[in-house]
Order: C-alpha cells, then sequence, then structure tokens
C-alpha cells in the first residue's frame, strides 16, 4: 500500500484525518448462503466454474473468511450530495479486499453489506436483498449494453435480518440481509478528492492524485501539473462517454452526488436508479428527489459538468491555475452538443449528415413526449421501418409503443405523420441498404433492459427462495442487442400494475 492510512485497526465510526483507507474486519454473517455468480465476470478474474462452488468461495465473497493475503479495507471520500457539501462519507458500507492481477489486467474485489466501518455514520453497514438484486443485475447488464460500469461477481445472502423500515402498525419490517461482491480496476470516486481538499490536507491529496496516475491512468506520463490536467482531462471525458451511454439506453441513475462518481468514468453505486418506459427527460427514478428533480434524465449531463466543476475546485490546488480547467469544462459542453447528436442520430439509423438532423431529432424528442412513449420499443421497433415506407405504414410499426393508444387523438397522430414523413425522406439519402441499417440500428437500440418491475419480480421470488427469475434476467441481460425469441415476453411496456412502482436504494 503506497497511500497513507489510519493508523487505528477498529471498525468504530469515526472522522479519519490524513488517510485514504482504514483496514477493517467485515463481520461473519449468520448463514451464509450463495444466490449467483456471474461466470462472465469470474473468468475475467481467472475463476474456474469449480472455485464459484467451493466452499472458500463462498466464505470468501461473504466476509466470513480472509484471503491469505487479504487486507480488507474502507477508503476514506466525501461528496456533494444534491448539491451540497456533505463532508466525510467514505465506504460506510463496502468493505475491499484487495487487488487481483488477470491477464495483465488488475481488479479490485469489494464487498458491498459486510458490516459497519469507520465510515458508516448513523447505519449499519448493511445491505438488503431487493437493493442487493438490483445491484447486481443493473450492473452486469450494464456491462453487457456496453456502458461503462462497476461489475459484480456474486450475490449471497447472509443470514442476517436487517432492519430498514417500520410497518404501519409500529412493528419492525426485517429484511433479508445481502452481500454483493462488486469489482472494478478501481472504486475512487471525486469524492476521495474533494475530502483531502476540502480539509486543506494537500499532502494527501497530492499523493492520492499521483498514485492515480501512476496505478490507473498509466497513459499520463508525468505526476506534475501537466500531468494533473491531463487526468482532469481525461476524467472528464470519460465521464462525458458514460452520460452519453447513459442517455443512449434509457438509464436514470438517480444519485449522481460527487461520491457516486467514478474516477474512471464507471457507473457506480446503484442504488434508486431507474430505466425510461415512458421518454420522458423529467423523469427521476429517485422518490425524494422528486422534487427538484435534479438527477433527473435530461438533466444528467448537466450534472456531469457540475460534478467536473467540484473535482475541478479540488484539483486546483495543485495547480493554482483556473484556465486549463476552464478549458476542459468548455470542451465538455461542445464534446456534449457532437457527441449526443452522434448518438441520437444512430438511434434513428443516420449515419450521413444533412443540415435538419438536429431539427428532426428535436422534433423527435419532442414528439415522443406528447403521449407516454415507450423509449425501448419505439426505437427498436424503429429499425424495421424502409426507405419506400408510407407515413402510415411507419406509424403502424412503432405504435405498440404507445402506452395508451386511445390518447393518441387527431393532432398528435399528425404530429407523428409529418415527423415520419420527414424521417423516411431522410432515410432515402442514406447510403447504406434498409437490411444494413437495420442491423446497425439493432447494435444501438436494446431490445432487452432492466425494467423496474422486472427487477421487482426477480426480488419477489427471491424472497421466497425462488432464484430463477434472477437467473433468468441474468441470462436475458447478456444478450441485450439480441433476438431472443423464448424471451419475447420480456420485449414488451411496463404493465399497467407496476405503473408508478419504483425500486428503492437503500
Ligand atoms: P449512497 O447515497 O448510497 O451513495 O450513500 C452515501 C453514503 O452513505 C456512503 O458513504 C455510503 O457508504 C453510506 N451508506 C449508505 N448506506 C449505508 C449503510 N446501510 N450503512 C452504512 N453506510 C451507508
Ligand atoms: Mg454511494
Ligand atoms: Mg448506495
Amino acid at each position: 500500500k503506497t497511500l497513507p492510512q489510519d493508523p487505528i485497526l477498529e471498525n468504530s465510526r469515526r472522522q479519519i484525518s490524513g488517510a485514504c483507507f482504514s483496514f477493517v474486519t467485515p463481520k461473519k454473517t449468520a448463514q451464509p448462503e450463495l444466490i449467483h455468480t456471474s461466470k462472465e465476470m469470474a473468468s475475467e478474474l481467472g475463476l474456474s466454474n469449480e472455485a464459484l462452488k467451493s466452499e472458500e468461495f463462498l466464505l470468501l465473497f461473504t466476509g466470513n473468511k480472509i484471503g491469505e493475503n487479504s487486507h480488507p479495507y474502507a477508503m476514506c471520500y466525501g461528496g456533494h450530495q444534491f448539491g451540497n457539501w456533505a463532508g466525510q462519507l467514505g465506504d460506510g458500507r463496502a468493505i475491499n479486499l484487495g487487488e487481483l492481477v488477470h491477464k495483465n489486467k488488475r481488479w479490485t474485489l469489494q464487498l458491498k453489506g459486510a458490516g459497519e466501518t469507520p465510515y458508516s455514520r448513523t447505519a449499519d453497514g448493511l445491505a438488503v436483498l431487493r437493493s442487493s438484486i438490483r445491484e447486481y443485475l443493473c450492473s452486469e447488464a450494464m456491462y453487457h449494453l456496453g456502458v461503462p460500469t462497476t461489475r459484480a461477481l456474486s450475490i449471497a445472502l447472509t443470514g442476517d435480518q436487517v432492519l430498514r423500515d417500520v410497518l404501519y402498525n409500529g412493528n419492525p419490517d426485517y429484511e433479508k440481509g445481502a452481500i454483493v461482491t462488486r469489482v472494478a480496476p478501481s472504486f475512487l470516486r471525486f469524492g476521495n478528492y474533494e475530502i483531502f481538499s476540502s480539509r486543506q490536507d494537500y499532502k494527501t491529496l497530492t499523493t492520492l492524485v499521483d498514485y492515480t496516475i501512476k496505478e490507473l491512468f498509466p497513459e499520463i506520463k508525468s505526476t506534475n501539473k501537466e500531468g494533473y490536467i491531463q487526468l482532469f482531462k481525461t476524467v472528464a471525458q470519460r465521464t462525458l462517454t458514460m452520460i452519453i451511454h447513459w442517455q443512449r439506453v434509457g438509464f436514470v441513475h438517480g444519485v449522481m452526488n460527487t461520491d457516486n462518481m467514478s474516477i474512471l468514468g464507471l457507473t457506480i453505486d446503484y442504488g434508486p436508479y431507474g430505466w425510461l418506459e415512458g421518454y420522458d427527460d423529467a423523469w427521476t427514478p429517485n422518490t425524494t428527489d422528486r422534487q427538484h428533480k435534479r438527477y433527473r434524465y435530461g438533466n444528467q449531463p448537466n450534472i456531469g459538468l457540475w460534478n467536473l466543476y467540484q473535482l475541478a475546485n479540488a484539483l486546483y490546488p495543485l495547480i493554482e491555475d483556473a484556465e486549463p480547467f476552464e478549458e476542459i469544462l468548455e470542451q465538455y459542453k461542445n464534446d456534449y452538443a457532437v457527441k449526443y447528436l452522434e448518438m441520437m442520430k444512430a438511434k434513428i439509423g443516420l449515419f450521413t449528415t444533412e443540415e435538419d438532423d438536429a431539427e428532426l431529432l428535436s422534433t423527435l424528442e419532442e414528439n415522443l413526449q406528447i403521449i407516454e412513449t415507450d423509449m425501448t420499443l419505439f426505437f427498436r421497433n424503429l429499425s424495421v421501418i424502409t426507405k419506400n415506407d408510407s407515413v402510415v405504414d411507419a406509424v403502424s410499426k412503432i405504435e405498440v409503443a404507445f402506452y395508451s393508444i386511445a390518447e393518441l387523438k387527431e393532432d398528435t397522430l399528425e404530429q407523428w405523420k409529418a415527423w415520419f414523413n420527414l424521417y423516411v425522406k431522410r432515410l432515402q439519402k442514406e447510403s447504406i441498404t434498409d437490411q444494413e441499417r437495420m442491423l446497425k440500428m439493432n447494435g444501438t437500440n436494446p431490445k432487452y433492459v432492466l425494467r423496474n418491475y422486472m427487477a421487482q419480480m426477480a426480488i419477489d421470488k427471491a424472497d421466497e427462495k425462488d432464484y430463477s427469475l434472477v437467473d433468468e434476467l441474468y441470462t436475458l441481460l447478456k444478450k441485450p442487442y439480441d433476438e431472443q425469441p423464448k424471451f419475447e415476453k420480456w420485449f414488451s411496456k411496463r404493465p399497467e400494475w407496476a405503473r408508478n412502482k419504483v425500486g428503492c436504494s437503500m
């Protein structure tokens, strides 16, 4: 370990200064039981299928046994939560087991929900089955969608009861405790840098930044001012890339606090996230954010920028020149405009450039919000429209994406017909064939995403010890862009009973 460590070796809650992490001991659990493992992740780590089935694996990845060279630790970080500086947060319920190198790739393995750490503040350091299933399924699904993300190796029950809620009659509503093993090259967040800057501990900040460059950004050759600027630039670019992917697939993170922003530009901390069903700029899955909707779908690119400003402020003392930061932040805005347009054009199958493309897309985004229109179904079905389709043909191919045909009034239909009229004409200017375009579009527009109600169904069954749906969704979401006839039922709108139901993060 080249980073400064907390000299106190116990899990008790406290403020920690001058250290990037604290050594901790995971909590022993009552009755660990594996629910599911990611064979894909395991093979990236060099773990065989036999290894996954071993008692050793179960004990290691529920915190019940510490591996030979493992020195479990929790990291110190702060963060801006909903726009306000929140002070020390840290790994309150995440414990890093250590690092593993396989095929020249380095991975950090982390248990989420393995008990209290110095950073647990007022909470218990535990996780419940429902939030763990949501993280496990979604992070692997995002990986297979091609979205930069932290991964998951396993999900297990702890056998302990965890208290999150009290029933209406005042009785405690115990839930099953669970642990997800998360995997990423690093779990460092913007907040890891912010905390030392806020404490004016520039010595530790410099150590951490230098470590970050040397260990995680080897393409940056220097740990001087130039290198620091290069680091910030790379982080800005990766953050933007990640968010453009979110917009493409309709993922809404829900809590883009700076402690939930990975320095590697990975989607991290799957809490109250959700997927757009009806396309809606203003939608957020986070019920605690329903008033300001700070973290709504349409605001994610802006929040990415706001968060980068906070990181810039944190790094500023090492550079003492605002100009390079301002340039990079300005570049983010320009790059965003260009990349967003390019991404949306790919979603509707435009690969050449015409003057009115941006307008065609902004009209589409308006149309999609006149009546509730399922984002996934709409874009997927758009690929079967051909250059020779009439406007009526075209509308009939996407109609299934409307939540209520009854809502499709005369004027709404006219608006759609007008758009399809322009769209089909625009397709005629593309040089590739309908077939070629369909293939390209189907690689951009997923057929299957983890709709909120799907995760909820898997959770309800799992609570009854039936893990078949966890496995089915896991399998389905490994190939989100493929036609999977046996899973066709998952290519459909959210059922009416699931309206307004959102997942919970805690
Ligand atoms: P989040 O909003 O989930 O990103 O969490 C914000 C902070 O609260 C992080 O420092 C977490 O580690 C911490 N935290 C969240 N849930 C728990 C919990 N059950 N026990 C301890 N710390 C928690
Ligand atoms: Mg978090
Ligand atoms: Mg969380």
